[in-house]
């Protein structure tokens, strides 16, 4: 029962049967978490009535476009885009738009799904959402890019509203692709709506901090878990899969702090130096070659060597299902923070658990961004704007809190079978009771 898919084997996703499948796991994944939160609190006492859990785990809506994109060349290609609502009872829905070649509605339901959880953990007014377009966006020209962005921003206008769903920048994305975004929504509109997206350039609205934001709040929760774990920071040593907007300002971050990154790794290969890495001549070299294969200052290591290393904390921070039953007996990290969504699977899961790595689960875990996706959407809404201190202190405000809620709701459960440790668990059992009250004071209409 636990583990069913619900979604038909039949995929309207336009994509390989690779990317189907994987597409499937992260979503078959995203419900088998689901479910064991569920669980947990009906033992506790809290159970959720049937219906309740049926309302819970379905998407609210979901939108296929296929629409044309003239090319450079004069040709002209099909591409399949999606924008999904999971929930939309805590407020407007939120989350990030991906372009890569593999996304498909699966992936994009699982990834809205946490966003719903996530949004409501660190107790934003939002609900989730999710949207992508299956394209490899260092393909196309920098003109393909934009007339690909406005025909795909055009195409789900129907489901975007500053005070109905607010996208911002995922994997492939950018601050540019998002003042595109801006651009578009509001000439058709006739005004100007900065906050039908965040994540923009500060020139048309955006926040200070936020392109930061996720790798630095990854750091500020390692920096807790550290704590906990009685490590101190300056002796931490760190790994980092993934080397884009999370796991580059993970690494500065980690960096300024005083800890060690061992080794970064991105799509093309890995670096590793025992002692320490130059993040700041290493994100250099990356500005100049656009990978971090070939630092000199470092050997080479492939990711799958990345993830194994002995180190005090690895950070996943690129995409879903990379720590699998396969590797995870082979994980030798005390902490596992995940800055990817998803990066875990839940068979993985259990054998962490079991070995009693101490994972930070995505949805407290890469909370910063939303976080300050939030603070840029209130600043636009009330067009006055604050500092970066501002962000940055109530950004860390926020995540701590939520951290130690994770902490006592782990202890709070442990008496009714969750394992020790199961800190994804007991996030999500939060988040999901969080939501539920929200449904039932609110009322199921009409
Ligand atoms: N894409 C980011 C995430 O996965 C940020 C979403 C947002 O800022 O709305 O959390």
């Amino acid at each position: 029962e636990g583990d069913r898919i619900e979604a038909p084997i039949y995929s309207p996703s336009y994509s390989s049967p690779e990317a189907i499948r994987k597409g499937l796991q992260a979503w078959q994944a995203a419900l088998a978490q689901f479910d064991k939160a569920a669980h947990i609190l009906e033992a506790s006492g809290h159970p959720l009535k049937r219906g309740l859990i049926e309302f819970l785990r379905r998407p609210k809506r979901e939108l296929i476009v296929n629409f044309p994109v003239q090319m450079d060349d004069g040709s002209i290609r099909m591409f399949t885009g999606y924008r999904v609502h999971h929930n939309a009872v805590r407020g407007p829905t939120k989350g990030g738009i991906r372009y890569h070649p593999d996304v498909t509605l699966e992936e994009v339901r699982a990834l809205a799904m946490w966003m719903t959880w996530k949004c409501a953990l660190v107790n934003i007014p939002y609900g989730g959402a999710k949207g992508g377009v299956a394209v490899d966006p260092n393909a196309l020209s920098p003109r393909e890019l934009e007339r690909l962005t406005r025909r795909y921003a055009t195409e789900i206008s129907l489901l975007m509203h500053p005070g109905g769903d607010v996208p911002a920048p995922d994997v492939g994305t950018n601050p540019q692709i998002m003042a595109w975004i801006m651009d578009t929504y509001s000439m058709h509109t006739g005004f100007t709506q900065p906050a039908v997206v965040t994540g923009k350039p500060l020139e048309v609205g955006g926040t200070m901090g936020r392109v930061e934001a996720t790798g630095r709040g990854v750091m500020m929760v390692v920096a807790e878990a550290l704590k906990v774990n009685r490590i101190p920071i300056e002796q931490a040593t760190l790994a980092i899969q993934g080397f884009g907007n999370v796991g580059s300002y993970a690494a500065l971050t980690a960096h300024q702090m005083g800890a060690k990154v061992v080794a970064v790794s991105d799509v093309h290969g890995g670096v590793y130096h025992p002692k320490g890495l130059n993040i700041p001549q290493l994100v250099e070299h990356v500005r100049r070659h656009r990978t971090v294969v070939g630092f000199p200052e470092g050997e080479p290591i492939s990711n799958a060597e990345l993830l194994t290393l002995k180190v005090d904390v690895l950070i996943p921070a690129a995409l879903e299902n990379q720590i699998t039953a396969e590797n995870a007996p082979s994980i030798q990290a005390r902490i596992l923070a995940e800055g990817a969504n998803g990066p875990t699977t839940p068979e993985a899961d259990e054998i962490l658990i079991e070995k009693g790595v101490f994972i930070v689960p995505d949805i407290l875990c890469n909370a910063g961004g939303v976080i300050a996706s939030y603070f840029e959407w209130v600043q636009d809404l009330q067009s006055f704007f604050w500092t970066e201190e501002e962000i940055n202190s109530r950004m860390e405000r926020i995540l701590k809190r939520a951290f130690y809620e994770v902490l006592a709701k782990e202890e709070e459960l442990r008496p009714y079978g969750l394992k020790r440790g199961d800190y994804r668990t007991a996030a999500q059992a939060l988040a999901i009771w969080r939501v539920a009250q929200a449904t039932l004071i609110r009322g199921i209409y009409p």
